[in-house]
């Protein structure tokens, strides 16, 4: 199996190790074509995107782009804050991005985590039976439903990992948006058990390394041994056997200013 994406690697802007200019050069070295910048969204708890950051990480893609050996996309890891599905991103950020990410993260300002405590704490830190009571899926269910009708996401990170959904609704929906799972490389476990019915809808996946130590760039030990395991067709993997799609989103957001 040749792997030659990986989209979602982390940098100094937000948890990770190095600069894009350190992951493009692992990713060159080791021969991928494409890679995905991904740091958390602005509500992340000390290490997370902000104006500042975004803009330094745009100019140090658009610096490894100009170098056309692998092609380099900027992404945010974003994170639902609530029911209505509000992500932790400002839409004038979104708008700017190439792909866009979301997932849950316990790891969340104090400000968003008291306005939605069962959410983030039983989430984050319950036992896997309080995680899987069923009005929790169904919360969990509606705000992942709610980010996917509202925003121009393009990938739902580590589906399942601590915040569990009805994964079946979910993923023939995203299938419905062109929204792609990811397979995860650290955290590919939380598919083990729902991957035949993800697999029974028309999703399609995409690779993440979720990497923040530069070395970890484009390592799919993990993830390689699942999509063996569960025969999953590489035409329906972006990185493997199919090219990415990722939504427009330069108009996002606009005109709601005037409303
Ligand atoms: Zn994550
Ligand atoms: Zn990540």
């Amino acid at each position: 199996m040749e792997i030659w994406g990986d989209y979602h690697i982390h940098t100094r802007a937000s948890d990770g190790q190095g600069h894009v200019a350190d992951k493009f050069a692992c990713a060159s070295a080791r021969g991928l074509r494409e890679i995905a910048v991904a740091d958390h969204g602005y509500g992340a708890i000390i290490f997370h995107q902000t104006d500042k950051k975004f803009d330094a990480e745009k100019r140090d893609v658009e610096r490894a782009n100009g170098l056309d050996s692998v092609k380099v996309y900027q992404s945010i890891e974003a994170t639902p804050l609530n029911e209505a599905g509000d992500l932790d991103v400002p839409d004038a950020t979104i708008a700017r991005c190439d792909i866009l990410h979301f997932g849950f993260h316990r790891l969340i300002q104090w400000r968003h985590v008291k306005k939605c405590p069962r959410y983030f704490i039983v989430n984050g830190w319950g036992t896997r039976w309080a995680r899987s009571e069923e009005d929790l899926v169904e919360f969990n269910t509606r705000v992942y439903l709610n980010v996917l009708d509202r925003y121009p996401v393009d990938v739902i990170c580590h589906l399942n990992h601590r915040a569990r959904v009805d994964v079946r609704r979910i993923c023939t929906r995203a299938a419905e948006d062109g929204v792609y799972v990811e397979l995860n490389e650290k955290h590919i476990e939380t598919l083990e058990d729902c991957i035949d019915t993800v697999l029974a809808t028309d999703v399609e996946f995409i690779l993440g390394s979720d990497a923040h130590r530069t070395s970890d760039v484009g390592n799919f030990t993990r993830v390689k041994s699942f999509i063996e395991r569960h025969a999953i067709p590489p035409e329906r993997i972006c990185g493997v056997g199919a090219k990415p799609h990722f939504r427009a989103k330069a108009d996002f957001g606009k005109g709601k200013e005037n409303l």
